[in-house]
C-alpha cells in the first residue's frame, strides 16, 4: 500500500508543481508583467493548466484511488493520508466528468468574451456583449449536464467552490438574510446620516500600504513567507507553502481600500499561511472552500479592522502615518465614518449592511439564467428593478450595472457569488465560537494584540487546510449548521449602536 500512496503523492506533487509554476505567471500578469506580453503569457498558462488537468486526470490516479480506498477508509478520517484519498477522490470525479475539450473550448470563449467586455464596459454597450453572454449562458447549462442526476440546475456550479453545498440551502439562507437586511436597511435610512467626507482628504497611499503593512504583521502575516504588492484588483495567491501573496490598490484621496482591502488579502494570506506545510502540493493544501476562505478575510477586515476596539489602539498609530490631517477627527468620528451605510450601486465599494444584498442580487439572477427563466435579453431590466426592490436606487447606465463584475464575462455563469455572502455568514458564525471559547480577546484587540484569536482559528480552521468540506468545519466549530442568525445579531448590535436604532 505504501508504494501506491507515494506513487499517488509523487503525481499529485507533479500537478500542484504545475499549479505553482502557472500562478507564479498569474501574479506577474497581474502586476509587474509589460503589457505586450500578455498573448503569448495566456497562451503558456493556458498550457500549464492544461498540462495539469491532463495530469490529474490521468486514469493511473483513478486505478491508485480505487487501489488506496479500502486502506484510506482503514484510516483515522482527519489523518492526513485518508484525508488524501478521499479529498483527491472526490475532486477526481468532479474532474474527470468535465471532458478536456470543453474546459479549453470554453476557455477560449471566456478570454475572449473578458477582453470584448474590457472595452465595451467603458462604453456602455451591453449589445455588443450580448451574445458573449448567450454563449457563456448556454456553457454553464452544458456544464450542469456533465452531473446527471443533480436535483438543481445551478448545483453543479455551486459546488464547484463550495462543495457540498446546494441551491436550496443557498435560496433558504439567502432569503432569510436579505429580509433581515431590509428591514435593517430601512431602519438606518430613517436615521441621520453619518459624516466620511473627512476620509476624502490627502492620504499618499504609499502612506496607507505601509500603516496596512504594520497591521497586516501584526494580524500575524509573515512577510518572509510572502509579499504585499499593489495591483489593479487586489488578491492573494499560493505559490507554495513559503510563498503566499497579497496585493492592495489605493487612492490618494481616500482612506479606504488601501487600508481596508490589504486587512482583507491579509485575512486570505493567513489562512493560506496557516495551512500545514505536510499538506503542500497536494489537494489539501489550500483553504477548503471559497465560503471559508471569504469567511476570513472579511472577519479580518470587517469583524477586526472595522470594530471600534481595534481603532482604540490604532487610531493614533494611524494619524502619525499622515500627521495633521486627522487632527479635527475623533475616534468616535472615524468609526462611524468606516462604517458609513448607504445604498450604492458598486459592490466593492459597499458596507457591511448592503454588501450581501449586491451578493444577493447576482446570485439570484444567476440562478434563474440557468433555470431558463430569465434571458439574456432581458437581464439589464431584471438587475435594475432588483436594485431598485431590494436598495432603492437604480443604475443609471450598463457600466455600473449590469455589466459592473467581471465574474459573468470571464468565468462559467453560476457557484462565482455565493461564497462571498456564505463567507459573511460563517465568519459570524465563527467568530461567535472563538468568542465563547476566549472572552479575552475583545480586550486583546484593544491594546493591538491579536496572538489569541490567530492562533484559535489557525489550530481549529487554517492548518487543515482542505481535510474538511464547508459544513464539516462549521458542525466541528459550532456543533450545528450554517445558520444566519449570529450574523444578523452582529449587524443589529453594531449598526444599532452607530445608528442608534
Ligand atoms: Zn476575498
Amino acid at each position: 500500500m505504501q508504494e501506491k500512496l507515494d506513487e499517488l503523492k509523487h503525481r499529485l506533487r507533479e500537478v500542484y508543481d504545475l499549479h505553482g509554476a502557472a500562478a507564479v505567471l498569474n501574479w506577474d500578469q497581474s502586476t509587474y508583467m509589460p503589457k505586450r506580453s500578455a498573448p503569448i503569457r495566456a497562451r503558456r498558462l493556458a498550457y500549464l493548466q492544461t498540462l495539469a488537468q491532463e495530469k490529474f486526470t490521468d486514469p493511473a490516479i483513478g486505478k491508485l484511488l480505487d487501489d488506496l480506498q479500502a486502506y484510506g477508509e482503514s484510516l483515522p478520517y482527519e489523518s492526513d493520508d485518508a484525508s488524501l484519498i478521499r479529498v483527491t477522490r472526490r475532486e477526481y470525479e468532479k474532474q474527470i466528468k468535465v471532458p478536456t475539450t470543453f474546459t479549453a473550448e470554453f476557455g477560449e470563449h471566456a478570454a475572449n468574451s473578458f477582453s470584448i467586455w474590457a472595452a465595451a464596459r467603458p462604453e456602455n454597450d451591453f449589445a455588443t456583449v450580448q451574445p458573449l453572454l448567450e454563449k457563456t449562458l448556454d456553457y454553464s447549462r452544458q456544464y450542469s449536464e456533465f452531473f446527471p442526476g443533480y436535483d438543481h440546475i445551478a448545483d453543479p456550479h455551486i459546488d464547484r467552490g463550495n462543495h457540498g453545498i446546494t441551491t436550496a440551502l443557498v435560496r433558504e439562507l439567502f432569503g432569510a438574510l436579505r429580509d433581515e437586511l431590509i428591514k435593517l436597511l430601512n431602519a438606518i435610512k430613517t436615521q441621520e446620516q453619518v459624516e466620511d467626507s473627512f476620509l476624502y482628504r490627502h492620504f499618499p497611499k504609499a502612506q496607507q500600504y505601509a500603516f496596512a503593512r504594520e497591521v497586516a504583521q501584526q494580524f500575524g502575516y509573515d512577510f518572509e513567507r510572502g509579499r504585499l504588492d499593489e495591483t489593479h484588483h487586489p488578491f492573494e495567491t499560493r505559490l507554495n507553502w513559503g510563498d503566499v501573496r497579497i496585493t492592495t490598490r489605493g487612492d490618494d484621496h481616500h482612506l479606504g481600500d488601501g487600508v481596508f482591502a490589504t486587512m482583507h488579502e491579509t485575512g486570505h494570506g493567513l489562512y493560506e499561511q496557516g495551512t500545514h506545510p505536510d499538506l503542500d502540493s497536494s489537494p489539501l493544501q489550500s483553504g477548503t472552500s471559497s465560503a471559508v476562505h471569504e469567511s476570513q478575510s472579511r472577519l479580518w477586515e470587517n469583524r477586526i479592522g472595522r470594530s471600534r476596539g481595534f481603532w482604540e489602539h490604532y487610531y493614533p498609530v494611524l494619524k502619525d502615518y499622515f500627521p495633521g490631517v486627522l487632527d479635527d477627527v475623533s475616534v468616535d468620528a472615524f468609526y462611524r465614518a468606516i462604517n458609513k451605510v448607504e445604498p450604492s450601486l458598486i459592490r466593492v465599494k459597499a458596507d457591511e449592511v448592503t454588501y450581501n444584498l449586491h451578493i444577493m442580487i447576482r446570485s439570484e439572477l444567476s440562478i434563474e439564467l440557468l433555470e431558463g427563466d430569465l434571458s439574456i435579453k432581458e437581464l439589464p431590466d431584471a438587475w435594475n428593478a432588483r436594485y431598485e426592490r431590494y436598495l432603492g436606487v437604480t443604475p443609471p447606465d450598463y457600466s455600473d450595472g449590469v455589466m459592473q463584475d467581471v465574474h459573468w464575462y470571464a468565468m462559467l455563469i453560476g457557484g462565482t457569488f455565493e461564497g462571498y455572502t456564505l463567507g459573511n455568514i460563517l465568519g459570524a458564525q465563527y467568530y461567535e465560537a472563538v468568542l465563547a471559547a476566549h472572552p479575552e480577546i475583545t480586550d486583546e484587540i484593544t491594546r493591538g494584540q491579536f496572538g489569541t484569536l490567530h492562533n484559535w482559528l489557525k489550530t481549529n480552521i487554517y492548518q487543515h487546510g482542505s481535510k474538511f468540506d464547508t459544513a464539516e468545519l462549521t458542525e466541528r466549530l459550532t456543533g450545528g449548521g450554517i445558520s444566519i442568525e449570529p450574523l444578523v445579531r452582529y449587524l443589529h448590535t453594531k449598526f444599532g449602536d452607530i445608528y442608534q436604532l
